[in-house]
């Protein structure tokens, strides 16, 4: 177990967080597991997306029904085009 020493002296334990945070398939960001969704979207296999993302990179369609930003009908989350910088 980490320990943090406080300038006190006291020593406390660092809480680990592990196994519950994953990282999201989409932004890279560690996320904590509650805030993870899953994609539910169907693919021609009858299999689902399964795809890991956070709260923010999921596209709710309806209560319990997320999509990755791949299969978003409406892309919300499409790669934002760089802007051209005039040197
Ligand atoms: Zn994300
Ligand atoms: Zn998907």
């Amino acid at each position: 177990m980490p320990f943090v020493r406080l300038p006190d002296g006291t020593v406390a334990h660092v809480r680990m967080q592990k196994g519950r945070s994953k990282r999201c398939k989409v932004c890279g960001h560690l996320t904590a597991q509650r805030f993870l969704r899953e994609c539910d979207f169907t693919l021609p296999n009858g299999k689902t997306c399964d795809l890991l993302m956070c709260d923010k990179c999921a596209f709710e369609v309806k209560p319990n029904f997320d999509l990755c930003p791949l299969h978003s009908p409406e892309r919300v989350f499409q790669a934002q085009p760089r802007p051209k910088e005039s040197i």
